[in-house]
């Protein structure tokens, strides 16, 4: 087997999610290796600020090359594979796939895979309105067979708050939680099958215990395929969950 490959994380959006990465990807590795194994990764944490500023004024290409430029130094760092810490800012993956030469994986990838293998076909989106309301995402479930709902504008509106309000902050209120169950609900009497938690801070907020269906976290999705892509074999780097 080739040596461990290191995985880049293009984070800080937010730390609090960034945070929640680092400790899942180490503990994967760990679970899958043993004894001391710790994964070997870089990190770039922006400052999250200057990030949702480019995302309220709709500066999407401000936005993507801040990001591709980004990238380009956690390449330059070492990493061989590339995880865009949010699902929100794959709005511009294209634009930091066509910056680097190393496999970026794709967040829609690792969940789209999750749910087909659950053998689901519609499922809720759950995100910040970015994601919910712009095509990057639900084409991306969509071109992998997937019917996708998203909450309606009231709810819409409540998600993307309590994600800007409290989450990236480190916030986590019971009430919030209540809320965010009671939008699954409505989206499950809809007829979703399962809901993606896609946004990286809700699975801090809401797990498989507050809802009636099938849940798919982004970010352990996430990081279960950098682990794989970790730790495959040479040549066996589950090509088709990677955009290069
Ligand atoms: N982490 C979030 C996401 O997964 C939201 C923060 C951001 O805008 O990047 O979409």
């Amino acid at each position: 087997m080739h040596g461990v490959r290191t995985i880049g994380l293009l984070g800080g959006m937010s730390w609090e999610s960034s945070a929640l990465y680092y400790r899942l990807l180490n503990e994967g590795v760990r679970d899958r290796l043993g004894g001391f194994s710790s994964a070997r990764c870089v990190l770039l944490s922006v400052d999250f600020a200057e990030i949702e500023r480019l995302q309220a004024a709709g500066d999407w290409t401000g936005a993507g090359e801040l990001l591709a430029a980004d990238a380009r130094a956690v390449q330059a760092a070492g990493a061989d594979v590339l995880l865009l810490c949010t699902n929100t800012m794959h709005t511009v993956a294209d634009a930091i796939t066509a910056a680097v030469d190393i496999p970026l994986l794709h967040i829609g990838d690792s969940t789209g895979a999750a749910i087909a293998a659950a053998g689901l076909t519609r499922v809720a989106l759950l995100g910040t309105r970015y994601t919910m309301e712009q095509p990057f995402l639900v084409d991306r479930l969509a071109a992998a067979g997937l019917e996708v709902l998203v909450p309606d504008a009231a709810d819409r509106d409540l998600v993307h708050r309590v994600i800007y309000d409290e989450l990236v902050l480190g916030v986590v209120r019971e009430e919030s939680r209540q809320a965010y169950r009671e939008v699954v609900d409505r989206l499950v009497a809809r007829g979703a099958q399962g809901v993606v938690l896609g946004c990286t801070e809700i699975e801090l907020l809401i797990g498989p215990d507050d809802v009636a269906v099938p849940t798919f976290p982004t970010t352990a999705l996430h990081v279960a395929a950098a682990v794989d892509a970790a730790l495959a074999e040479d040549g066996a780097c589950a090509p088709h969950t990677i955009d290069r």
